[in-house]
């Protein structure tokens, strides 16, 4: 057999690696969005670099729209097969998708407005919400650490990732001519101490390992308590200077951090009973879709859902839903807290809510995750007295903040932490996917020096041989 990576090789987005066994059956491991590749990137997603029609199966390793972006393109140009993955990476995928499908069609009538201007030729979207519909029919939901026959040559296990909710590594077992090959692809790997999510899980041995290298040449800082920072921003903010608190937080993931650590004050009896707010749909269906799951929460949440049966729901939370109400919000001189996306302050309603608060010294804008430079949240923390929203300028009188929170990747600690289980001698070859080059780099030799005796940093289509 022989793998090829079409997608996260030497970058961290589009997600994309196809094993084609002699026999000729293909299974396609994960199919992400190339996102934020400058100029490439359309012409990225538009080609794969093989033939969906070809292929057998799809796994999905997690939701996150550099994992399963392409879906629905993938379904639209003739993938037939079934596309597995975990309960609840399907319901995920399900908000993320369509929403993803309401982002790609409004960027296509946008830019077709210039085209048409210009007299050049339209554009279609990369799809639409009707295809990321007919996509998850064909979504088939596998059990973690349950043994499951594919068919008669190939079975397939997920252990947990402990990346976001349903996140899965892959493990196949392969039969070729009378011999198992087994293959590891590690998909995103967390933290070993979330503040929601289990530890990553250890692995069956594996001939092959994809390791995901995001932060292979980092260690993450110890963190001082989200919960106590969270209470003295709001209590300085809402109680002292009676102003508005917004944080911009990633609807999946960083909000129901939030709404834990906020609940967390309020079972303690000190939360402030002001208003609060969760300004997203996607963030309020992101959430149920945590609830439906609590299964997958670790044993400390586990814990605190026997006090409370809605971890994620307190005192004064309100999730809006209508545009009409989030810009009624602005018209409310209440103190408040207000969460919304996106995460980096880039879209969204976030953004409206900062420019309406960000000229008044009473308030405070927290950021609570990591932001690209470019990004407003990242000119922000970068200390800028003026920004530009929305192509006009603002003073920012306003308190920035920021909570330096837990990353969804694992550094390198936790990622050697993920692959002590193996027997690095027995892994005959491991490959660094979902990294920069030059982090990846400086990975391999980490993991040579573990004993894994080679280690390869693929090029994007590019083709290995697998014994
Ligand atoms: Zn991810």
């Amino acid at each position: 057999m022989e793998i090829a990576f079409h997608g996260a090789a030497q970058t961290v987005t589009g997600s994309k690696h196809l094993i084609t066994l002699k026999s000729g059956k293909k299974i396609l491991l994960d199919c992400g969005l190339f996102q934020g590749m400058g100029e490439d990137t359309e012409a990225m997603n538009e080609h794969f670099g093989f033939s969906p029609a070809e292929l057998t199966y799809l796994v999905l390793s997690h939701a996150h729209i550099d994992h399963c972006g392409l879906i629905p393109r993938l379904v639209a140009q003739g993938f037939k097969g079934p596309i597995f993955c975990t309960a609840p990476t399907m319901d995920l995928a399900r908000i993320l998708l369509m929403d993803s499908a309401k982002i790609q069609e409004q960027d296509a009538e946008y830019s077709n407005k210039h085209r048409m201007r210009k007299g050049l030729p339209l554009i279609k979207p990369l799809y639409t919400d009707d295809d990321a519909i007919e996509a998850m029919r064909q979504f088939k939901i596998v059990d973690y650490n349950t043994d499951f026959e594919i068919d008669a040559d190939i079975s397939l296990l997920f252990t947990d990732a402990g990346h976001i909710v349903g996140s899965a590594a892959v493990h196949l077992a392969i039969k070729e001519n009378g011999k198992i090959t087994r293959i590891t692809f590690s998909g995103d790997v967390g933290g070993y101490e979330d503040m929601l999510l289990k530890s990553p899980q250890p692995f069956p041995q594996a001939d092959y390992i994809l390791l995901e290298s995001t932060y292979g040449d980092s260690l993450h800082a110890e963190l001082e308590s989200t919960e106590e920072q969270l209470l003295e921003i709001i209590r300085h903010t809402c109680i002292q200077k009676n102003g508005k608190l917004i944080i911009p937080a990633f609807s999946v993931g960083r909000t129901q951090e939030i709404l834990y650590a906020i609940n967390a004050l309020e079972l303690k009896g000190v939360l402030p009973y002001i208003r609060y707010y969760v300004d997203s749909p996607l963030s309020a269906k992101a959430t149920q879709v945590l609830k439906d799951h609590e299964l997958e929460f670790n044993a400390d949440v586990k814990k605190v859902l026997k006090l409370d049966d809605d971890v994620f729901h307190f005192k004064g939370l309100k999730f809006i839903q209508t545009t009409e109400e989030s810009k009624a919000l602005n018209d409310d001189p209440r103190p408040c807290v207000i969460i919304s996306a996106s995460g980096m302050a880039e879209a969204g309603r976030v953004k409206h809510h900062i420019k309406n608060t960000i000229g008044n010294s009473k308030n405070t804008i927290l950021m609570v995750g990591y932001c690209e430079p470019r990004s407003l949240g990242g000119r922000l923390i970068a200390g800028n007295k003026v920004v530009s929203i929305f192509a006009e300028d603002y003073n920012v009188n306003a308190d920035i903040r920021s909570i330096k929170s837990m990353s969804a990747h694992g550094d390198y600690a936790d990622l050697l932490r993920f692959v002590s289980c193996q027997d690095p001698a027995k892994v005959k070859i491991l490959f660094l996917v979902h990294g920069e080059y030059e982090v990846q780099q400086r990975f391999k030799q980490r993991l040579l020096e573990k004993g894994f005796p080679v280690v390869h940093i693929p090029a994007r289509h590019q083709m290995k041989e697998l014994e």
